[in-house]
């Protein structure tokens, strides 16, 4: 019998564990600078919270991993993004009640969708996003995207393309809902069995279908921005002046409509233009939502935005651009313990400098000479400490630098100022 891990899921371990660290610390401190807090929420929730009426979306009607247990009648789903959840908590400890709205959020983790995996699609994948809830204004909007663009400038993406559109508000939304419905009526049957779902339901999802993308019939589909009503119109301008304003560039793209369906007004996504992403080229997604917070239980005609970013389809984008993000550092210090009998004496001096903040190894295996020398490369270590009977009996030890290949002895209380010294240069 051998284990293996599901279809679609993968590990992160060893080199890169740092890569996804370096790029977790830049998402947390840039999120600070603009006063997002962190909010965890369960990986699992009420399967209500992410299936909606009527929502046409893939995720919601085909991906979502739910479950019943046994002994229970309550259905629940293993989240597939993280903004139900965080509206949900939102309503739930009633933070709309906050007065310096918006309450602006931040969530990273692991979200599950049963898709096809391929380079860049997976099922289990992790997610960073932000949302910031309870005020409606433009400047939400540039804020949020401003974020978005500083993280991915930040961390080095730069061969990038904002695409933005408006979804309008519901009045709109229905205007061109009559209006895509009209001109897909004699379509109807060219239409993909997911579009013809999305037809009934929601038939500015037809837009977003990968399937019917290259029908001759979709180039002349009619443009949201032709229903957009005044003020959705005047919205969308001052999001957009803004963002020149910023010296955000930006594409708009009338076709975009994004994969769910609680959106309204801006919505946007950042493509990686890089090659080597191929058709999971997005990698940060995101919009507004008028509805979601009432559908939640929370006061109506509140709003909010949000978006996330895709970390392993970020760090394969940033791979395919500079290279890795982060390696494991070297170590400070490997300790070689080269006698049986000074192995305590040698455990005692790792800790020692493990406590005054070096990060270093020993070895455990009783290994010679030779062989931990090799240990030392390979960790890349700055410094060898040699640790045998003679340095034991004189309360010394042996501190080898790796760069200069020079070798001294130190008085086993002057490791740590000479250490501090020799790191300095
Ligand atoms: P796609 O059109 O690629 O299916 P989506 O519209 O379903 O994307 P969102 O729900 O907006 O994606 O999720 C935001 C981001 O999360 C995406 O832009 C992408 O970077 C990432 N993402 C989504 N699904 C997956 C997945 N199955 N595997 C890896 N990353 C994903
Ligand atoms: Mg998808």
């Amino acid at each position: 019998m051998s284990y293996q891990i599901p279809r679609g899921c993968q590990d992160i371990f060893g080199d890169r564990s740092y890569q996804w660290q370096a790029l977790e610390n830049i998402l947390r401190h840039i999120c600070e600078l603009y006063n997002y807090d962190e909010i965890r929420t369960p990986i699992f929730e009420h399967t209500n919270v992410f299936k909606r009426e009527n929502d046409s979306s893939d995720m919601v009607n085909k991906e979502m991993y739910t479950f019943t247990l046994p002994n229970s009648k309550t259905s629940l789903t293993i989240r597939p993004e993280g903004t139900a959840g965080v509206v949900r908590s939102f309503v739930e400890n009633k933070m709309y009640a906050n007065p310096d709205l918006p309450v602006k959020m931040y969530y990273m983790g692991p979200m599950a969708r049963h898709e096809r995996p391929q380079k860049g699609r997976l099922r289990i994948f992790n997610q960073f996003g932000v949302e910031a809830l309870g005020e409606k204004s433009p400047y939400v909007d540039v804020e949020t995207i401003a974020l978005a663009y500083t993280i991915l400038s930040t961390v080095g993406l730069k061969d990038i393309k904002v695409c933005i559109n408006t979804l309008g508000d519901d009045a709109s939304r229905a205007a061109y809902r009559s209006a895509l419905k009209a001109y897909f009526k004699p379509h109807y049957d060219e239409l993909c069995s997911d579009c013809k779902r999305r037809y009934e339901q929601n038939p500015l999802r037809i837009l977003d279908c990968k399937v019917d993308h290259d029908q001759p019939f979709m180039q002349q589909a009619p443009s949201m921005k032709d229903y957009l009503n005044k003020e959705s119109k005047a919205y969308f301008q001052t999001v957009l002046d803004l963002l020149d304003t910023l010296e955000i560039p930006y594409e708009i793209d009338d076709k975009l409509v994004r994969g769910l369906d609680y959106y309204t007004h801006t919505v946007f996504e950042i493509v990686s233009m890089n090659k080597e992403m191929g058709a999971q080229s997005t990698v940060l997604a995101g919009g507004r939502y008028d509805g979601l917070i009432s559908y939640f239980g929370g006061p109506k005609e509140m709003s909010g935005i949000g978006w996330a970013l895709g970390e392993e389809r970020l760090l394969i984008a940033l791979e395919a651009e500079n290279g890795p993000l982060a390696q494991k550092p070297g170590l400070d210090a490997y300790v070689m313990c080269l006698d049986e009998s000074a192995r305590t004496y040698a455990f005692e001096i790792l800790t020692q400098l493990r406590a005054y903040g070096y990060r270093c190894e020993m070895d455990m295996q009783g290994r010679s000479f030779k062989s931990q020398f090799k240990a030392v490369d390979r960790m890349k270590a700055k410094t060898a400490i040699l640790i045998g009977e003679t340095e034991k009996a004189a309360n010394q030890v042996a501190v080898k630098n790796l760069e200069t290949r020079k070798q001294e002895s130190i008085d086993r209380e002057d490791l740590i100022n000479y250490l501090d010294s020799l790191m300095e240069d």
